[in-house]
């Protein structure tokens, strides 16, 4: 009996959870890094916005216009059901994040006031790519008052602890998929692949016994 009343309760995790800010510091790291859980809170009416701080415009490959990112982004985030007009876009140059350091912060702290998230997604705090640490430092030094969840690029990650995960269904991490492949002029990356999407996600599953999950290290957790 007891039993029965404990299963009615919904997972306290997302309970108060409404408004979820993704940092991404180039335009496909946020739906690489947490793009099931955002497939799955968009189904749950959460409020879902994205901020890139790079188009990395200095590294299109060759036949691609020097916009192509922007491009991609709009489709990808349309493809996970991001609104369009919570996609924030700031053009900091790529592989120089560190130099605007002050400028980045000082844009986190309007978007704090803007869209008060009460669960921020950043890059891991141990991610060895200069643009994702500084996106990282920062967002730790705007929203430490809030709950922060690193997510897991493993290609950056020296070291990265699963302390924490998001239960996902296949749904999810096909839309995940799916949006990534909107990233055409990124195709040639090893890890922009279906089968490592799934994989990924099937291996984050099986350390918490389900099927799919996404893992994220915990960076501040506020109940
Ligand atoms: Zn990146």
């Amino acid at each position: 009996m007891r039993k029965k009343e404990i299963g009615k309760h919904k997972p306290k995790m997302n309970k108060g959870v409404d408004r979820i800010l993704i940092l991404a510091p180039h335009t496909d790291d946020g739906e690489m890094g947490c793009g099931g859980s955002i497939a799955k809170f968009i189904e749950e009416d959460k409020e879902v916005f994205y901020a890139a701080f790079s188009t990395a415009e200095e590294s299109v490959p060759p036949g691609f216009c020097k916009n192509i990112l922007e491009i991609e982004i709009k489709d990808a985030i349309q493809k996970i059901g991001i609104r369009p007009q919570n996609l924030i876009i700031y053009k900091f140059e790529v592989r120089k994040l560190n130099y605007f350091r002050q400028e980045i912060l000082e844009e986190l702290i309007k978007l704090k006031k803007e869209i008060e998230p009460d669960l921020i997604f950043m890059p891991s705090l141990n991610d060895s790519h200069q643009d994702h640490l500084t996106v990282a430092h920062e967002g730790l030094r705007a929203f430490k008052t809030k709950t922060i969840l690193g997510y897991e690029l493993i290609w950056n990650n020296l070291a990265f602890n699963t302390t924490s995960f998001i239960k996902l269904d296949k749904r999810h991490v096909e839309k995940k998929s799916d949006a990534l492949m909107e990233y055409r002029s990124q195709r040639e990356r090893i890890y922009m692949s279906k089968e490592f999407i799934l994989s990924l996600a099937k291996a984050r599953g099986i350390q918490i016994g389900t099927e799919y999950a996404e893992a994220f290290e915990v960076v501040r957790f506020i109940m």
